[in-house]
């Protein structure tokens, strides 16, 4: 084959794979050089193939362009096909015994040796499931148990929970007549903050307190419950003193009893928090 006949075929070659691979063939066609005699290839023992010219026009180009064209189509309708195996294949969501709880008691005993989280299962001495009055109007939502909390089974006991009882009776409400829990149900070790797919493991739970508990208020303490619970990095010093949704649920955010024990300075915009929660509850309570 002469140097000019490869080059040529060379040519051919790389505009049609050019061509398939970008389905682009109107950019491409006004650079065509149609070729106005046939292209004759001698082979070693003496044979010739012709391509007649005419194999070369742009009808032909534009069949092989129609070909390729349909492609996609037979791409998508592979893909339908593999979406309609994968819909048939497909595991439906898992439904797990405490989803069907309908009362707190056989809620907490369906979760009591949940195993989602391998490491917190392993280092916990218990689930902490909550406690308090499962049709409060008022649930107090913090961050994880302490070591406390995970020693005794309850939320919110030791220094930081007295506390917790005081504001709470400060503002009149008493620890039996509201719901109190936490984000997660078990303790991390060493008091770490919680994980995000413990966190995201363990908020259903919370998720099925609330929708069992039907509170009317929700009051979220300290920075982690906050900002988890309104999924955001905002300080809390900027999220307290006003009132957010949650789930549907008006939702006041404080400070935790722990970071008063440790700064006091919190101890005044807290009780205005406490106080502005409190007044809206009872506008609630008494339909105002
Ligand atoms: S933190 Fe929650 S989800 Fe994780 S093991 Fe404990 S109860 Fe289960």
């Amino acid at each position: 084959m002469s140097k000019e006949e490869t080059k040529i075929l060379t040519d051919t070659i790389n505009y049609l794979k050019f061509y398939k691979e970008n389905s682009n063939y109107a950019i491409f066609e006004s650079e065509i050089k149609i070729s106005e005699s046939p292209l004759i290839f001698s082979g070693k023992t003496g044979e010739k193939t012709v391509i007649p010219a005419d194999s070369l026009k742009k009808a032909d180009h534009k069949k092989v362009k129609e070909e390729i064209v349909e492609e996609p189509k037979v791409k998508q309708e592979k893909v339908i096909s593999i979406k309609e195996s994968l819909k048939e294949t497909a595991v439906p969501l898992i439904k797990e015994d405490w989803m069907e709880s309908v009362s707190f008691e056989k809620f907490e005993d369906a979760i009591k040796d949940c195993q989602k989280c391998k490491l917190l299962a392993r280092t916990r001495k218990q689930v902490v499931f909550g406690t308090g009055n499962p049709n409060a109007d008022v649930v107090v939502v913090g961050e994880a148990p302490g070591a406390d909390e995970d020693e005794q089974g309850k939320p919110f006991i030791g220094r930081a929970g007295r506390l917790l009882t005081d504001i709470l009776k400060a503002i009149n409400f008493s620890r039996e007549e509201i719901f109190i829990c936490n984000i997660l149900k078990c303790r991390p070790p060493e008091n770490r903050n919680p994980l995000p797919d413990e966190i995201a493991n363990c908020e259903p739970y919370l998720f099925k307190q609330l929708e069992m508990i039907k509170p009317k208020l929700i009051l979220a303490v300290g920075t982690f419950a906050a900002q988890t619970l309104l999924q955001t990095k905002e300080p809390l010093g900027k999220l307290r003193g006003k009132f957010h949704i949650y789930k549907g649920i008006k939702m006041m955010v404080t400070y935790h009893p722990a970071a008063l024990l440790r700064n006091p300075n919190w101890k005044k915009p807290t009780w205005e928090d406490v106080q502005l929660f409190r007044k809206e509850y009872d506008k609630i309570i008494n339909n105002l």
